[in-house]
């Protein structure tokens, strides 16, 4: 059933679903009125996340009926409310996870609004107004311009969509560490899992000028690993004298893998004092031993996405650094066949639905079929 908000009255056409099938549909709803914090954004292209996949299918049980999904928005401005300086129509735009947060607190103030305990995310969240969110499954996107990225012209703006929580997820990890600047090159660093985060990893990390190796458990991906994304070295982590040649080589560790796994045999590949920073999302508690943690000194920690401030500036640094994904374009009418491949991991590296043309066709559909 559609929201009744008040001001919400701009009709809205996009992709549902609206049970834990996970079948997306195409829905007719309603989004706010462009407010004086608000700018209106015409989608042009919209990743599709795992984080997509597990809210159309309830995995972790949190999801609210009917879903629009999609947190990796890029667009055209449209409309700009009154108390909007930094944004004009027709600048080229980018929104990520988050709709909104507090704005008060110590993280509000600190730009880690990823982190204020009042945020709200883009889709199958609660906004201020009491409506649920819907994402960029969408060809209008209503959003405050507090939670807005700029995207540079030179990036385009398809292989663009998913910096905004791929690109964020993996950027900030790589910042927080030191591991980003002319003075902190050639360090070795380990990318474990090659997919949609680990592929934009490897690419970072080979721009900041480091030595990267993929650590994987699949020996298909070797020759792409390093022949496509650059990387140096691969080892393949059910080989166990892989494992063993690879004992205390690396600086740094980036996990991006979402299924359960053991810590401890990507630990041993840390040097003395290394840090393993966790990304991925696994949905049952992971294995972390404590012996390769305290006869090396070692660190592990994690983090989620990354604040506004440091989302635009790594919208720069990818201008800057000519850093995009590899992207297979969707038309909207295939998304469902995209999520049944991403649930496969038949991706190279991320779907993103192309919302640029047709999109009259696909309104006209939508209502047709509401
Ligand atoms: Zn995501
Ligand atoms: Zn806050």
């Amino acid at each position: 059933m559609a929201q009744t908000t008040p001001n919400h009255t701009q009709t809205v056409a996009g992709w549902a679903a609206h049970d834990s099938s996970g079948k997306l549909t195409p829905y007719i709803f309603k989004r706010r009125q462009n407010g004086v914090n608000d700018v209106t954004i015409k989608i042009l292209y919209c990743g599709i996340c795992h984080t997509d996949l597990h809210h159309v299918k309830n995995d972790w049980g949190i999801t609210m009926y009917p879903i629009v999904p999609g947190h990796e928005i890029t667009g055209i401005i449209t409309k700009v409310g009154s108390n909007v300086k930094n944004f004009k129509v027709g600048d080229r735009a980018g929104v990520g996870c988050l709709a909104a947060s507090c704005m008060k607190c110590e993280h509000c103030k600190d730009s880690q609004e990823n982190y204020c305990e009042q945020v709200q995310f883009i889709y199958n969240g609660i906004f201020w107004d009491g409506s649920i969110t819907y994402g960029g499954y969408s060809e209008t996107l209503v959003a405050d311009y507090r939670y807005v990225v700029h995207v540079p012209d030179s990036l385009p703006m398809d292989a663009a969509a998913p910096l905004l929580c791929a690109g964020i997820t993996v950027f900030t990890p790589l910042k927080d560490n030191n591991l980003m600047g002319a003075q902190s090159q050639g360090k070795k660093i380990g990318i474990v899992g090659l997919g949609g985060l680990g592929h934009v990893a490897i690419k970072f990390c080979k721009a900041f000028g480091h030595h990267v190796t993929v650590i994987s458990t699949s020996p298909l991906k070797e020759k792409e690993a390093k022949e496509l994304l650059g990387a140096d070295e691969f080892i393949l982590s059910t080989k166990p004298e892989q494992m063993q040649a690879g004992k205390r080589t690396l600086d740094f560790i980036l996990d991006t893998v979402s299924a359960k796994h053991s810590l401890g045999p990507f630990l041993e590949l840390l040097k003395v004092n290394g840090t393993l920073q966790m990304v991925g999302a696994p949905d049952k508690p992971l294995e972390l031993p404590a012996f390769p943690m305290i006869f090396g000194k070692r660190c592990v920690k994690s983090s989620m996405i990354g604040g506004m401030k440091e989302t635009q500036e790594m919208m720069e640094v990818c201008g800057n650094l000519n850093v995009t994904c590899n992207i297979e374009l969707v038309k909207p009418d295939q998304i469902n066949e995209a999520m049944d491949r991403l649930a496969r991991n038949d991706v190279r590296y991320r779907f993103v639905i192309d919302f640029s043309d047709g999109q009259q066709e696909f309104s006209k559909q939508a209502l047709k079929d509401q």
